[in-house]
């Protein structure tokens, strides 16, 4: 067996990433060692990359990850967060983040808020726990992650962004509390996270999905994943309130979900629910301006206002689940563009910001 594995190490922004080399861990009981296959670049590992966001350094970036289990600590004998049985050699996913289960949040069903939350991608790297990222040839887990088993048909560009644009969106819809068959959803911004909410919510049965997004190419790409109606912003809003009128019988729709932030789209969401509608916010993970919201209507409206920040371990099964059975049914491959090997991690950095492709691969 191997006793050492080798990294991508992000120092600063403007700065390339460099190779590092670390020894493999001697694993505690609860953890497990996977052997990285695929990452896929997330928006806020780019965003990190290029400086838009902070994170602590040094650090491997990358949480969008699949591999196989290359070694288990767990008592014996291992399940996944499913309930099947997990040995080495099995191809897996995790939640983004592991969780203490003993935590005021733990306890009250917001695990992503742990008290000593041990987040994939974000970890400064440590001489104890170095394989904290997907831009690395291991993953090391933490316990408290859940793992789930990956069917093997369904290829790694396509699992490897489940466990965070799909398990949030799936977390998004749980959150709504309410069923989306024979409903009519708003889904605002069409990358990543918008498709697989517009896919999610169609093959959940909703009767209407109307996509709204800045670029055209992104709302082509929103129909080939099931948007019955799309709106490029920038055309007259008349346009879009006709629209939802004529596709609700002039009630609004039942659900609203932003993935963009930015404060007209909330705006937006809010004008355009029925009254008892729901709106999920998910995008706003940038500092942007206060948005205008007046209570009154809120309140005569009975409008639900819910923000979703990361995900649950449920979140992600439900994610995988999806995604295994709708594998056929929508281009999910076509939003991998490009692959490059862990040594050139910096050139997909550099692809994924000039390309404008929903995900950029890298595979040690
Ligand atoms: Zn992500
Ligand atoms: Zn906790």
């Amino acid at each position: 067996m191997r006793k050492t594995g080798k990294a991508m190490i992000f120092d600063e922004p403007g700065k390339p990433l460099r190779p590092a080399e670390f020894a493999l861990p001697t694993l505690e009981a609860g953890e497990a060692l996977v052997r990285v296959t695929c990452s896929t670049l997330c928006g806020s590992d780019v965003g990190t990359f290029f400086g838009r966001r902070t994170a602590p350094t040094p650090t491997i970036l990358g949480h969008e990850i699949i591999g196989h289990i290359e070694w288990l600590a767990q008592v014996a004998p291992p399940r996944d967060w499913r309930g099947k049985a997990l040995a080495v050699g099995d191809r897996v996913t995790w939640t983004v983040a592991a969780n203490c289960e003993i935590c005021f949040y733990c306890k009250n069903g917001l695990p992503q808020k742990c008290e000593s939350l041990f987040k994939y991608g974000h970890q400064r790297v440590s001489h104890s726990h170095p394989f904290s990222g997907g831009l690395a040839e291991y993953c090391h887990l933490a316990p408290g992650t859940a793992i789930l088993k990956v069917a093997d048909a369904l290829p790694d560009e396509i699992a490897c962004p489940v466990n965070c644009a799909t398990a949030t969106v799936a977390a998004g819809f749980r959150l709504a509390g309410l069923s989306v068959a024979g409903a009519s959803v708003l889904v605002i911004g069409a990358g990543m996270l918008g498709l697989m909410a517009t896919a999610m919510a169609r093959s959940g049965g909703a009767r209407e999905v109307i996509v709204c997004d800045v670029q055209a190419d992104r709302l082509e790409q929103a129909r080939r994943f099931g948007a019955t109606q799309v709106f490029r912003v920038g055309e007259a809003s008349e346009v879009l309130e006709g629209i939802i009128a004529e596709a609700t019988d002039g009630r609004g729709v039942d659900l609203a979900m932003d993935l963009t932030g930015v404060a007209d789209a909330m705006e937006l969401s809010l004008a355009q629910l029925r009254i008892g509608g729901v709106c999920i916010w998910i995008g706003a993970v940038h500092p942007a301006r206060p948005i205008a919201l007046n209570a009154e209507t809120v309140v005569r409206r009975m409008t639900k206002i819910v923000g979703v920040h990361n995900y649950a371990p449920e979140d992600l099964a439900t994610a995988l689940a999806f995604t295994e059975a709708h594998a056929e049914a929508f281009p999910f491959a076509e939003l991998v563009s490009q692959s490059f090997p862990l040594e050139q991690a910096n050139e997909a950095f550099a692809a994924a910001h000039t390309s404008g492709a929903y995900r950029v691969a890298v595979k040690p």
